[in-house]
């Protein structure tokens, strides 16, 4: 184990927070399964995975993460968020309308794209991943407003799925359920780039790649 290499907390309350933890252990990083307060400690970087973002909100009440998790979003540590997790980092929730962070300047509606049946994998365009990328989407949110200062990288036919705001990378798709994505390294890079905010002697949880 490299005791300089960052951690990445991955939300771990509910979700798909072992494939994001896996994908990330994949680029040599060292992941932290993040549950309470205290596991925010020493993190680097920060995952909000894939799930149900109502049942995310009550879990984050019931064992007191709400105020911390924030702080930690607030710090400036790069954060990935895909997904239920782009609906808690999200300006405006709508379908309906609930409580979020609101540090990404955009307006999600939740299931946008339809329910089940609408789900699968689709191509995306964009300028920044390669050609031929493609994004799985769940029951996924739909991005209808992009503020000033939030960057769009990737659509999907006409609509944003992937946007960054300074260290915030956000997607309406799950890219943990591959193997390697563009999104997961694009994420490691910029971990690395921050450099450790906490380092591994901190306690990491699930290995270290
Ligand atoms: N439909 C879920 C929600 O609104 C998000 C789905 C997902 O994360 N795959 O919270």
């Amino acid at each position: 184990m490299d005791a300089s290499a960052p951690i990445v907390g991955v939300l771990a309350l509910q979700g798909d927070f072992e494939d994001h933890a896996e994908s990330l252990r994949r680029q040599g990083l060292c992941t932290r399964e993040v549950r309470s307060a205290r596991d925010l400690v020493g993190i680097a970087a920060i995952v909000l995975p894939g799930g149900e973002s109502t049942t995310m909100l009550k879990l984050l009440d019931v064992e007191g993460l709400w105020a911390p998790l924030g702080r930690a979003l607030q710090s400036g540590m790069p954060v990935m968020a895909t997904c239920a997790g782009l609906i808690l980092l999200a300006q405006h929730v709508e379908n309906p309308s609930q409580r979020s962070y609101g540090i990404l300047p955009v307006t999600v509606v939740r299931n946008g794209y339809g329910r089940q049946l609408h789900s699968g994998t689709f191509a995306l365009r964009s300028d920044v991943l390669p050609k031929g990328t493609t994004g799985t989407f769940i029951r996924a949110p739909k991005i209808t407003r992009v503020g000033p200062g939030c960057e769009v990288l990737a659509w999907r036919d006409g609509d944003p799925v992937l946007v960054q705001q300074g260290n915030v990378l956000a997607a309406c798709f799950h890219p943990e359920l591959e193997e390697r994505h563009p999104v997961t390294e694009r994420f490691a890079a910029m971990v690395r780039a921050n450099g450790a905010g906490g380092t591994a002697m901190g306690g990491c949880v699930g290995g270290c790649g």
